[in-house]
């Protein structure tokens, strides 16, 4: 559409000739609707059309836009005085109708959009773009008539289930007596039900000590009250796995998963389920924090420190966040589950605001590992002893072979080694469009960038001296696996990471081979550090996780701690085998503080030392961060543009009292011929950085109009990687 720079609320004049039906018996009147228009257009607010009296907000209605036919959602009307912006609106005579209005359909509570309000405000997108977004794709292409026939088809499918379900005999499902500790935690969160406005919770409890149990139970109490759960999970991959346990415990109700990986037509119907409240359980990964639910009782956020509850694109919302945010709302408990939570949520439940609930023993009294730090400075230095497979760890591996039980080798770097390169002359195999190696994939013989996707052959002599003789450097899983197959001959060792599991399927067969035993050592990414309850695994090592203890991200070694530990859960998980259960890590730093708390299971000790490094340096969660980012096709144009919009910064008031970093390459400066810069926000307090980003946000939507050569700018509020 055409872009005004007003900011403003228009959808574009009437067009000649285009008018209302005559048989309109009403008067219309004005109404809000929220479109999709990019966030870079300027728009903020729902624009104004001409619709019936008695459309109620939260309805779907057909608007056109510019020249497109789009989906529109009806918002609230504006409160009497209560302006968006400083134009004046369009009068009356210059709206356009709304169109058809989906109106079979029930509309999108009030809740439900003050959500929506809330996150498009706060990450600093459009309502329209964030309504639209959050809504199944294929429910905005239907029409009015396409919507009836799917209404009706899932009333049939619906009647039949309950048919099918009346027949067969109710099956009690098995539940285990609770631990005395796992009564207290339950009886903890559901007393949470109990208060008008229930406290966030946070679970708190170590790897297999029965944190599903408390939420299986809490999930239980809610549906006898006839509320609808919600339960959030990281990633697509362990949600088959929670929806066995929970289509297992829940035997005869209504489950539905909402994920990215659902086909459109299945994504459409799961919603719809939870919409018009039939789904009793909605299981799924971010986005589903959004699923429109009518009778919503509680909220699950497992694995609630995980990266992936941040979405990377688009409103960069964090789930986990909107999770809090929508049980305070909708006055539901929510629960966060974590064996180390984020170090905002532990800080949260410090200072009381969340209470805190306690697992700290594992079922069936089986120990954590023991974890043994394995200093590589013992190794006798030479080159490449840094990928070196230790001989102790090789025995440890050995011993496992030998009693038949399991072993995990985590790595977390994929391919076969990060670069290629020539002694003679020094050539590295660099992406040709980024400030990046290219990764040697031996199964294919290709080198490929993992930044951009480009891939190559693997050349046969060195490109630029012609020495047939270039060397991967370093080690990534496939190179793992295969120095584990040659140092244990007779071991099956397979691997699983992002390339052997790019087929639909081929993640469960390969962890199926796992969970049978045709496995003997498994090697693997952070893939297979997450969530899987393996059962036979009685060591895990963790061969090269040195790098994150140095990175200029402040959070790496929060991660990396939590992968660990996660990592580490995965061994005597069978409480039979726990006692002789290790968990390696190889590392040239084993004084470090990190490898000390690992040690000794001791996430507290490691929090703290933490936070109290965050806090000397006025780090989240003691301040709020926001990071703009810049794309353009020369490093002038990306770095100009911040510049620019740093200038624009100081000369707001909202500006005093902030921080405003100098704009600065990103760690990869270029990606697909793309140069990227960043510059960071920092305020004492989220109000402040609030106010100042609503202010200054427009002035950034005119500087791109003018700043040539900007490809992209975006803006991250509460960025998680930096
Ligand atoms: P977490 O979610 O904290 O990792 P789980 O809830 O998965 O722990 O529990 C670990 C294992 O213990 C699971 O196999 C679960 O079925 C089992 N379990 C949980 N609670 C009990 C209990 N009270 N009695 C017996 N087994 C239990
Ligand atoms: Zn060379
Ligand atoms: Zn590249």
């Amino acid at each position: 559409m055409a872009d005004d720079g007003r900011g403003g609320h228009r959808a574009g004049p009437r067009q000649a000739g285009e008018e209302w039906p005559m048989s309109e018996p009403t008067p219309l009147r004005r109404l809000r609707v929220a479109v999709e228009a990019p966030q870079h257009s300027g728009l903020t607010g729902p624009l104004d059309y001409l619709g019936p009296q008695d459309v109620t907000p939260g309805t779907l209605v057909h608007v056109t836009l510019g020249r497109r036919d789009v989906m529109g959602l009806v918002w609230d009307d504006l409160a009497e005085g209560q302006a968006l912006t400083d134009d004046e609106p369009l009068p009356e005579s210059e709206l356009r109708p709304v169109g058809e209005a989906l109106d079979a359909l029930p509309p999108l509570s009030d809740r439900w959009r003050r959500l929506v309000e809330f996150a498009a405000g706060y990450y600093q997108r459009s309502i329209g773009e964030l309504a639209l977004a959050v809504l199944p794709p294929q429910l905005r292409e239907l029409d009015a008539k396409q919507l009836q026939a799917r209404l009706k088809k899932l009333d049939k499918a619906d009647a039949e289930a309950a048919k099918a379900a009346a027949e067969t005999p109710a099956v009690v499902p098995e539940r285990p007596a609770l631990t005395a500790q796992q009564q207290q935690a339950l009886d903890a969160v559901l007393a949470l039900a109990d208060s008008a406005t229930p406290q966030p919770a946070l679970l708190w409890g170590l790897t297999g000590s029965g944190k599903t149990e408390i939420y299986l139970r809490a999930a239980e109490a809610a549906l006898e009250r006839g509320q609808q759960v919600l339960v959030l999970v990281p990633e697509i991959n362990l949600t088959p796995q929670l929806e066995a346990r929970f289509a297992e415990r829940f035997a005869g109700h209504a489950i539905v998963s909402l994920h990215s990986a659902l086909t459109p037509a299945q994504r459409l119907r799961h919603w719809l389920a939870a919409h018009l409240g039939r789904a009793q359980l909605v299981l799924g990964t971010r986005l589903a924090v959004f699923a429109s639910m009518p009778r919503l009782g509680l909220i699950v956020v497992d694995e609630e420190h995980d990266p992936s509850y941040k979405q990377q694109d688009g409103a960069r919302y964090s789930a986990r966040d909107l999770a809090v945010y929508r049980g305070h709302l909708e006055k539901v408990p929510v629960v966060l589950g974590s064996a180390t939570p984020s170090l905002e949520s532990w800080q949260h439940a410090l200072g009381g605001r969340y209470r805190r609930i306690d697992l700290t023993e594992r079922i069936g009294g089986g120990a954590l590992p023991r974890v043994r730090l394995f200093d590589m400075n013992r190794l006798e230095r030479k080159k490449g002893v840094t990928t070196t497979l230790s001989v102790p760890l090789l025995d440890a591996l050995r011993k496992r072979l030998d009693r038949g039980e399991q072993s995990l080798v985590f790595l977390n770097r994929r391919g076969y080694a990060p670069v290629l390169h020539c002694d003679q002359c020094n050539w590295k195999s660099d992406c040709p469009h980024c400030s990046a190696h290219q990764v040697f994939h031996k199964e294919d013989r290709t080198l490929r960038c993992h930044h951009c996707g480009v891939s190559t052959r693997v050349p046969r002599a060195c490109p630029s001296c012609g020495n047939p003789d270039i060397a991967p450097l370093g080690r990534g899983t496939e190179r793992l696996e295969e120095q584990l197959a040659q140092a244990l001959p007779g071991a099956r060792v397979a691997r699983i990471d992002a390339d052997t599991t790019k087929l639909k399927g081929s993640l469960e067969s390969q962890l199926a081979a796992v969970h049978e035993g045709e496995v003997d050592i498994l090697v693997g990414t952070q893939m297979v550090a997450k969530g899987h309850d393996f059962r036979r695994i009685t060591l895990v090592a963790a061969v090269n996780p040195d790098g994150a203890l140095f990175s200029s991200d402040f959070r790496a070694p929060e991660r990396l701690f939590s992968l660990l530990m996660q990592a580490g859960g995965r061994a005597g998980r069978d409480a039979a085998q726990a006692a002789a259960s290790e968990m390696w890590v190889q590392t040239w730093y084993p004084e470090h503080a990190l490898y000390q708390s690992l040690q000794k299971h001791d996430y507290e000790a490691f929090a703290g030392s933490q936070l109290h490094e965050r806090m000397t340096a006025n780090l989240p969660p003691f301040a709020h961060l926001a990071l703009v980012r810049a794309e353009g096709r020369t490093v002038e144009a990306a770095r100009d543009f911040l510049v620019a919009a740093q200038e624009a910064a100081l000369a707001l008031p909202l500006s005093l009292g902030l921080l405003l970093y100098p704009p600065v390459p990103m760690a990869v400066a270029r990606v697909a011929d793309s140069e990227r810069f960043q510059m960071l926000i920092e305020a004492g307090s989220r109000a402040q950085l609030q106010r100042f980003l609503r202010a200054w946000l427009p002035e950034l939507h005119a500087l791109k109009r003018r700043q040539k050569g900007l490809t992209r700018w975006a803006v991250d509020v509460d960025p998680l990687a930096i």
